[in-house]
């Protein structure tokens, strides 16, 4: 190793990667890789470990990309789930959500994100190819849209319906029960379970 600073320089590169992160601009880059160089060695080492350990220890189900500790996660290991039903969602939390109402015995799929231009994210920055092969692959009778009843939710769910509309599969939409532009993840259990009891088959995307 040389001591001479070389590119990228370490402090360089520091920033660079925290800019990476989202809501992270420029400015909040620098102050946060200064804070980690003026921090003590053992609380930016921490920082470091836990980020790998969180890589390390937690991945997503390859079948639905919800959290697993790498392999296949427990809800789709279950012999005892409905595995004509999936229900999409944005993000695990929201499986946390729906998995508190005790009542859906469906499966799920985590689309791992929602279309937000505005935040760099396209639809083929989510899961929607390995849902489409998951449905593709056949035994799925009914696709659940549980995607937030926001801008962003209903425009996700759009790109979903698409990427279905020809493999034949009934979609539905979870129903309106849940306040507009509030989100899944604080919903009441009340309020979620009518809004999955309610839902409504949509008609064929194209046709939009
Ligand atoms: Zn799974």
């Amino acid at each position: 190793m040389t001591r001479m600073a070389e590119p990228p320089d370490p402090l360089e590169r520091l920033i660079e990667e925290f800019r990476r992160l989202p809501g992270v601009g420029a400015k909040t880059a620098e102050r946060l890789a200064y804070h980690v160089l003026r921090s003590p060695e053992a609380e930016a080492l921490a920082l470091a470990a836990a980020i790998r350990e969180v890589k390390e220890r937690i991945g997503h189900c390859p079948v639905c990309f919800h959290l697993s500790d790498g392999g296949t996660c427990a809800i789709c290991r279950a012999p005892d789930r409905d595995r004509a039903t999936v229900l999409v969602v944005e993000q695990p939390k929201d499986v946390i959500a729906f998995e508190r109402l005790g009542t859906y015995r469906g499966l799920y799929h985590v689309l791992q994100g929602r279309v937000a231009p505005i935040d760099g994210m396209g639809p083929e920055d989510l899961t929607i190819e390995a849902l489409r092969r998951r449905v593709a692959a056949g035994g799925v009778r009914e696709v659940i849209l549980g995607t937030n009843p926001d801008l962003e939710g209903d425009g996700t769910a759009l790109h979903v319906r698409r990427a279905l509309a020809p493999l034949g599969v009934t979609v539905t939409r979870i129903a309106r029960g849940i306040p507009r532009g509030s989100a899944i993840e604080f919903a009441s259990n009340v309020i979620l379970g009518d809004a999955l009891e309610g839902r409504q088959a949509l008609a064929d995307a194209e046709r939009d």
